[in-house]
């Protein structure tokens, strides 16, 4: 578990105790600070309790003398109550990435990066982490993925924690200053939790300005909002490029493949060529890299049919690369399953790509938008749920085929999330014995 001196002493509120609250709570009383703990569900307060925490609703308590209200970066900032209360009595609301960076002085000398983006992050999160641990560099992941950052044991010295960081979480900190930070990329996404692209984009920036002079920001410059924000840094930056992976190469790296898995290892080169790695040692984690779970994981092959599970692709940006990395042949024809929780930024960046689709069928809420959507473009079965579109393209599909789940949409209509949604698609494609 990491801890710290410095919240000895000191009182926090933690509202929300999932896995990482719960995490805090225990880091917190570990480090000597008091906790007073809240969760609507009465189990977790048991949970928190049991830790040693006091059990109260922050909103119903006067804050003043607080040292921080933590946060999930479930709770929407812009509407939840919480935020005005703790301003009114001047309390930061945090997140526990900040209390990481806040405990950094007491752990044995690391380096922390940062890695941000619409999409892509936990790709390039992974993989930094594979290929330091590949060239024998002590290294943790944290953030989004993995176990949340305070029930992990500190790294020994000379080793780096790999942030995968939300524009959430970078709401929520103020003293996380990375030695290298990353921007994958920018394109609409979360704008019911900001004031419009402007306030997601500014959101994100923040990841740099948090940094010092002599940290380094690294910047795909893929689109004109991260160009953008590119333009602004004026620390050391490194501007990076998926046109700047020959293909050539990116064809030895097996779990990396199509364009934006090129924009992905671009930036974790620069990373890991930060952090001094040598040329072999970056080609070895290139190459020994295995992809993530739902994110074009291949999860079955019946028939000379491969079944490709790419739940994570939550809107049109993160689907759009999967499309375009599948071409047509005479022998290999893609069939894709799209639909879920529209988020309202409908099919453009995927148009380019619809020259690649045999045949889509729709699932969920936006089937019928999608639809219209598609028009003509590509021929459309109205699938309305997952089990049916697998067993439609199931018997659609010729050998050589490729059936694709890459949804552009949020899963909550008919999943808990996308691990749900691509665990179920998993399930049902070895049903069919695939
Ligand atoms: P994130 O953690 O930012 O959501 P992931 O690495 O988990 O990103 O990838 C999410 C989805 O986005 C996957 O479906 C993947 O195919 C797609 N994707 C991954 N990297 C990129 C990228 N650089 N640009 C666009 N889409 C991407």
């Amino acid at each position: 578990m990491i801890t710290s001196r410095v919240f000895a002493g000191r009182r926090y509120a933690v509202l929300g105790l999932a896995r990482s609250g719960l995490a805090t709570v225990e880091a917190l009383i570990a480090s000597g600070a008091g906790v007073t703990a809240w969760d609507d569900r009465e189990e977790a307060r048991d949970d928190a309790m049991a830790l040693g925490a006091d059990i109260g609703n922050p909103l119903d308590i006067d804050l003043v003398g607080f040292a921080g209200v933590v946060v999930s970066p479930g709770v929407p900032l812009n509407r939840h109550p919480i935020a005005v209360h703790a301003r009114e009595a001047h309390v930061p609301v945090i997140g526990d990435i900040e209390l990481f960076a806040e405990a950094g002085g007491d752990l044995p000398p690391h380096k922390v990066v940062g890695i941000t983006g619409t999409n892509g992050k936990s790709t390039v999160t992974a993989l930094v982490t594979h290929m330091l641990e590949a060239a024998g560099v002590p290294a943790l992941m944290g953030g989004n993925i993995g176990l949340p950052i305070l029930s992990r044991d500190p790294l020994p010295g000379g080793g780096v924690y790999v942030l995968e960081l939300s524009s959430y979480q970078i709401d929520l900190s103020h003293s996380l200053a990375c030695d290298i930070a990353v921007l994958t990329n920018l394109s609409p996404d979360h704008l019911d939790r900001y004031d419009g692209f402007a306030g997601y984009t500014a959101s994100k920036a923040r990841l740099f300005s948090l940094q010092h002079r002599d940290q380094v920001a690294i910047v795909a410059v893929d689109d004109d909002p991260s160009k953008m924000i590119a333009s602004r840094v004026n620390h050391r930056l490194h501007r990076v490029s998926g046109k700047d992976i020959d293909p050539a190469d990116q064809a030895r790296w097996p779990a990396l493949q199509g364009p934006h898995n090129a924009q992905n290892a671009v930036c974790a080169i620069a990373v890991c060529r930060v952090l001094g790695l040598n040329d072999e040692q970056i080609e070895r984690g290139l190459a020994t890299y295995k992809s993530l779970p739902h994110r074009m994981e291949l999860v079955g092959e019946a028939d000379g049919v491969r079944w490709f599970n790419d739940s994570k692709a939550t809107n049109a940006a993160s689907a759009a690369p999967a499309l375009a990395a599948f071409p047509p042949a005479p022998d290999q024809r893609l069939h894709w399953i799209a639909g879920g929780k529209a988020k309202g930024d409908g099919l453009a960046a995927c148009r380019p790509w619809f020259g690649h689709v045999k045949r889509a069928y729709l699932i969920g809420e936006a089937m019928a938008p999608f639809a219209a959507e598609i028009g003509d473009a590509i021929p459309v079965e109205r699938s309305g749920d997952l089990a049916t579109a697998v067993r439609q393209a199931a018997a659609a599909a010729r050998p050589g085929d490729i059936v694709l789940l890459s949804p552009a949409c949020a899963s909550f209509d008919q999943f808990s999330d996308y691990e749900q949604r691509g665990d179920a698609f998993r399930a049902l494609v070895q049903a069919l014995g695939a």
